[in-house]
């Protein structure tokens, strides 16, 4: 389908828009503008107060204002110079002579991947995430769209994004769900040729299912999100992409057959062509099955199908927890995919042996499938590779751990999305070069971080404290002046908070593995290190904990209940409803970003990288990216306890012996001009060592170099095969 038909779908958003500024349509519903400050600064210049009410949200910011403040603007010589200007520049970078990925390739627009993803991170106007999965994913989108990568990405609409976070007086989370509002958000329907919405049939559901699709530009790279709310649907099956991992086993299934199967078919139906599949997690493993049924009717046998779709697929698994492997009872597979299989002439027997892991004899396991039908597979960071070999050894009986196929691409973040506007543009700009951004990705551009005075990186950072700290006396406020909140909650909010105080900040999804209690171990002596009058220290939390878990929201609660006692003094705070806004201020204005999940069980972690850059350095147990990325200078370390009846108190006592003997005092130590210098060192190797490193460019490529250009190759080979006719015309369609 072509893309004029597929942008139809904006014609007639915000008809009030005089034809001056007409281009702002094509803007606001682009991405582009969410990682480009110039975009967000001309969205403030329009109209800064409306910028502001629609929590920075262009589309909503347009809906609201009226055609008579739009008309001024349009006649406005100053906002127009900026318009033309920015207008300018996101032209070229939709349109650009070439890129990263063309430089080193052939034909881009014929190997262009699919990637298939559960959740997307992308800003919090689309609450299409639960956590890091989705960051990364959302990411890896802007990256992509940067460097040129031709993907197109495939993910769900949930009209319920994922839990509004409340906390009762007493510290349970109460969830509520908040309903997208489409027509606010940088989203639109995918209309068909006749202007209508573009419906895709399901066939694996009796009756049939018709899916919607919605799209989010972001840059170059396009996301459609699948959406199963259609009329024509019955109800059971309209509330299948509600909202993002319900606990119901048969509605995760069925999930999971519309993110697969049915991903693949809009995205046949939409006419994106691909010859690689990359499956992000395990949740869209399914997406195999339709490639392979593709072949099949076009004349394949099952085995040619399925080493073709093997040698054209890549597979990341994120999780070494157990339970972050989906897996299901045969006979709801059976229910449902009986009479799809045959289409693809594979039996039962042979599908469920695919999904078999043998720790666990009896259940259809979604990585286990997903592993056996790809050929290019990876974990997330390199213990998490070592870790991955060593559960999915049993796949693979005949090989010593360490040759297990499968490999590592550390994770990233996209930098642009995540270091702050002045740190990035003002700061590095004046002392990297301007063109940093361009090749953030080279650790020589880095070591000018030294350059920078140590006056202007601290001045800088206590300017971002607070202004985090602001931002949640302000969320404290409004609670208090909505009404039913009591004044203990309020005070565990953050209204204590003490710009001059050292500042720890917790911030992650509650899950036991992540121990978000961790530091409250001891309280005895956790106060004492908060209330010193000479070097106080502050902790703010923050995190959702999954509607379902039990467990979670009691630890949440602990939490909670510790920022409200009155001998914390107020120096622990529970900030409510962490997401992306939330996620910038804590990354760009706490002092010390801490992470003490249970070895191995962090994959990689991404938000420690997000302080890190911006001069935030992280206390971290040796787990995750931060066993490559700590080099002894950059932050603090902790090996964690053997596992054992005392290991948490002796991780706790970790910690606190660091914050007493080297992070309070080197943080306290101030040189003759009041700056601790000592401490800007941390900050300024943080940076230096992560930039390069661990930045969503250096992920993205390795991804391109590792495994598409091979898996692009073997496509090619394909095609060369048929072109060549030694396989009849009509045997393959494209792939
Ligand atoms: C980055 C991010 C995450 C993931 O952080 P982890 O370190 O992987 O726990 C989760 N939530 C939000 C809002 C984020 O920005």
């Amino acid at each position: 389908m072509e893309l004029k038909q597929i942008m139809k779908g904006i014609n007639d958003k915000f008809p009030h828009l005089p034809e001056r500024i007409a281009g702002l349509r094509k803007l606001t519903y682009n991405l582009w503008w969410s990682w480009h400050p110039e975009g967000r600064e001309l969205f403030k210049l329009l109209h800064r107060q409306g910028w502001h009410l629609s929590g920075h949200n262009p589309v909503k910011m347009l809906n609201q204002m009226d055609a008579h403040m739009l008309k001024v603007a349009s006649n406005d010589t100053h906002f127009l110079r900026h318009y033309d200007s920015v207008m300018a520049r996101f032209e070229g970078y939709m349109e650009p002579e070439t890129s990263w990925f063309c430089a080193g390739s052939r034909e881009p627009e014929r190997c262009a991947i699919a990637y298939f993803s559960a959740e997307y991170g992308l800003h919090h106007a689309l609450p299409f995430y639960a956590g890091g999965l989705g960051f990364l994913a959302g990411d890896y989108l802007k990256e992509c769209s940067d460097l040129g990568i031709p993907l197109v990405g495939l993910g769900f609409m949930y009209p319920q994004g994922y839990l509004r976070q409340m906390v009762s007086a007493d510290g349970w989370q109460i969830g509520a769900c908040e309903m997208l509002d489409r027509e606010n958000a940088p989203i639109h329907k995918v209309l068909d040729g006749d202007g209508n919405p573009l419906s895709v049939k399901v066939p694996v559901m009796d009756p049939p299912l018709t899916l919607e699709v919605w799209m989010v530009q972001v840059g170059r790279t396009k996301l459609y999100l699948i959406d199963t709310s259609s009329e024509a649907n019955e109800s059971q099956n309209r509330i299948i992409s509600d909202r993002l991992y319900t606990g119901d086993r048969e509605m995760r299934l069925r999930q999971e057959i519309v993110l697969g199967i049915g991903g693949a078919r809009v995205l046949r139906a939409l006419g994106e062509d691909y010859s690689v599949l990359h499956l992000n997690e395990g949740h869209p493993a399914f997406a195999v099955l339709e490639r392979i049924r593709e072949k099949v009717e076009q004349g394949m046998n099952y085995s040619e199908a399925s080493e073709l779709v093997r040698n054209t697929t890549v597979f990341t698994t994120h999780t070494p927890v157990p339970a972050g492997h989906d897996a299901f009872a045969y006979p709801l597979l059976e229910k449902y995919l009986s009479s799809y299989l045959p289409t693809l002439d594979l039996s039962m027997e042979e599908f469920l042996r695919q999904g078999l892991n043998p720790d666990r004899p009896g259940e259809f396991n979604m990585t286990a499938f997903a592993l056996r039908n790809s050929a290019y597979r990876n974990a997330v960071s390199k213990k998490h590779g070592e870790v991955s070999r060593s559960m999915w050894q049993p796949l693979w009986p005949h090989l010593p751990v360490d040759e297990v196929p499968i490999d590592y691409v550390t994770n990233g973040i996209h930098v642009p999305t995540w270091i702050d506007r002045r740190l990035g543009y003002d700061i590095f700009s004046r002392y990297m070069g301007r063109t940093w951004l361009e090749e953030h990705d080279e650790s020589r551009i880095w070591e000018l971080v030294c350059e920078i005075p140590d006056e202007i990186i601290w001045n800088h950072h206590n300017a971002m404290k607070n202004m985090l700290i602001t931002k949640i006396k302000e969320r404290a406020r409004n609670k208090w002046l909505e009404g039913g909140a009591e004044p203990g909650q309020i005070m565990a909010s953050g209204v204590l908070l003490d710009p001059a105080a050292l500042t720890l900040g917790f911030a992650r999804r509650f899950a036991s593995y992540k121990r978000p209690t961790l530091l409250l171990q001891d309280m005895d002596r956790l106060r004492r290190i908060l209330n010193d009058p000479w070097r106080p220290v502050q902790i703010i939390f923050a995190g959702k904990a999954h509607g379902d878990d039990q467990q979670s929201k009691m630890l949440l609660q602990q939490v909670f209940n510790a920022a409200k006692d009155r001998v914390s003094g107020g120096r622990i705070a529970f900030v409510e409803d962490y997401d992306e806004l939330l996620a910038q201020y804590l990354v760009h204005g706490v002092d010390v970003w801490v992470n003490n999940p249970i070895p191995p069980m962090e994959a990689s972690g991404t938000s420690g990288m997000k302080a890190s850059v911006n001069g935030v350095p992280q206390l971290s147990v040796l787990d995750g990216w931060w066993i490559e990325g700590y080099n002894g200078k950059n932050g603090w370390a902790f090996s964690g306890a053997d596992d054992g009846l005392q290991r948490d108190a002796k991780d706790a006592a970790s910690i606190y012996t660091l914050l007493e003997k080297d992070i309070v005092p080197l943080y306290y130590n101030l040189g003759e001009d009041g700056i601790p210098h000592g401490w800007v060192t941390v900050m300024k190797e943080a940076i230096r060592m992560n930039g390069p490193n661990f930045s969503a460019t250096r992920m993205a490529k390795e991804y391109t170099d590792k495994f598409y250009r091979q898996a692009i190759d073997a496509a090619m080979m394909e095609r060369q095969k048929k072109e060549r006719g030694f396989v009849k015309q009509d045997l393959f369609g494209r792939f």
